[in-house]
């Protein structure tokens, strides 16, 4: 396990980790454990800390290699801003979804009083 905190990128298990906001969280292909990892760590070949195969952790979402080049805290600053990004998104479809749940209801109560109205004539 990391007993020593040096500049190398290791996994570890996503069970009980202090997951960072900056971490690259992803499941390893050989044994299906999710793990953990520094985000700087992202495109590189790593050891499953569980397995101890060759796992290549995944380039997030909205991050480029070449960004691994730029100053860390404008990469940073760019991750945050694409998860926050995305969290909006998120919030606002299912606040959509919602609605339309809602809006799904009340038009078939309205058929529903039409149609016992007409009945009715
Ligand atoms: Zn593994």
């Amino acid at each position: 396990m990391a007993e020593e905190k040096e500049e190398v990128f290791e996994t570890q298990s996503a069970d009980g980790a202090e997951v960072r906001e900056t971490d690259i969280v992803f499941d390893c292909p050989h044994c299906s454990k999710t793990l953990v990892i520094d985000y700087r760590g992202a495109g590189l070949q790593i050891n499953c800390s569980e397995c101890g195969r060759d796992v290549l952790v995944p380039i997030p979402d909205g991050m480029e290699l070449t960004d691994l080049d730029m100053d860390p805290g404008e990469i940073l600053k760019q991750l945050f801003a694409t998860r926050r990004n995305y969290q909006k998104a998120e919030t606002s479809v299912q606040g959509l979804k919602a609605r339309l749940v809602s809006l799904q209801e009340t038009l078939a109560v309205m058929q529903q009083v039409i149609a016992e109205g007409l009945a009715d004539e």
